[in-house]
C-alpha cells in the first residue's frame, strides 16, 4: 500500500464527526449545517459580531482543530469569522489584528491554529472582493494564565496591561477589527482596544468564529463582559 493510500486508511478507519462524534469523516451533514454563519451582535466596547453561539457542535469543533490539529475543521470555522467580520466592518479598507496567542499555547499546539483561521477568512473575504489584510499588530508583554476557569473579573485582571501594540505602516488608511475565536466575557477584547488605543490606534469594531451565550441579557445595563 502507498503512502497516500495508507494515510486515507488512516482517515477512514476509526474516524469520527468532530461534532457529533459518529462514524464519518471529518464532519457530518447535520454538524456541517449547524456551523452555518448565524452572525450576532456581541454586547462590547467597540461594535461587535460572533458569527456563531458557542455551543453545541461548535465548541467540540473550535477544539478539534485548536487542540487536536484537525486542520480539515478549519474552513466552516473559517467562514464563520469571515461572515461575522462582513457584519461588523465598516466600508473599505480593513485590517484585521488578530488578539495574540501566548506562547505556551503554541507550542502546546504545534503552531498558531487561530492564527492561521483569521488567515483563512481573510482570504475568502478578498475573493468576494474585499480589500482586508491581516496585521499582526498585538503582542504578549507580560506572562499570562490560561482564561478557561477564571471569573468575569479574574479574567479582567489577568489581563490587564498583558498587551502591547505597534503601530504597523500597514494599517494605514484602514479600520481596525479586532478578531479572536471565542468572546466570553469580552476581557481580551478590552484589553486588545485598550493596548491598540496606547499606540494611538482605534479599533472600529471586533468579530468573533462564536461567541458564548449570555446568561443576563439587557445589553448596556446588563453585567460588564
Ligand atoms: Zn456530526
Amino acid at each position: 500500500m502507498g503512502a497516500f493510500w495508507s494515510a486515507a486508511a488512516d482517515l477512514v478507519t476509526g474516524a469520527a464527526c468532530a461534532g457529533c462524534d459518529r462514524p464519518g469523516l471529518v464532519l457530518c451533514d447535520a454538524c456541517r449545517h449547524a456551523l452555518a454563519p448565524d452572525p450576532r451582535p456581541v454586547p462590547s466596547v467597540v461594535p461587535a459580531v460572533a458569527g456563531l453561539g458557542y455551543d453545541g457542535v461548535v465548541r467540540p469543533v473550535l477544539a478539534g482543530l485548536k487542540e487536536h490539529g484537525r486542520w480539515q475543521l478549519q474552513p466552516p470555522l473559517a467562514h464563520a469569522l469571515a461572515a461575522a467580520a462582513c457584519v461588523a466592518a465598516p466600508d473599505g479598507p480593513v485590517a484585521l489584528v488578530p488578539v495574540p496567542s501566548t506562547r505556551a499555547s503554541r507550542r502546546r499546539r504545534g503552531g498558531d491554529p487561530v492564527g492561521d483561521l483569521v488567515e483563512a477568512a481573510a482570504a475568502r473575504l478578498r475573493v468576494v472582493g474585499l480589500d482586508v489584510v491581516v496585521v499582526p499588530a498585538l503582542r504578549h508583554v507580560r506572562r499570562v494564565d490560561d482564561q478557561a476557569g477564571l471569573g468575569v473579573q479574574e479574567r479582567g485582571e489577568n489581563l490587564a496591561g498583558a498587551f502591547a501594540a505597534k503601530p504597523r505602516r500597514a494599517l494605514r488608511g484602514r479600520s481596525l477589527l479586532v478578531v479572536d475565536d471565542v468572546v466570553t466575557t469580552g476581557a481580551t477584547l478590552r484589553e486588545s482596544v485598550r493596548a491598540l488605543r496606547s499606540a494611538g490606534l482605534v479599533t472600529h469594531a471586533a468579530a468573533f468564529v462564536a461567541a458564548t451565550p449570555r446568561r443576563h441579557s439587557g445589553g448596556a445595563s446588563g453585567p460588564r463582559s
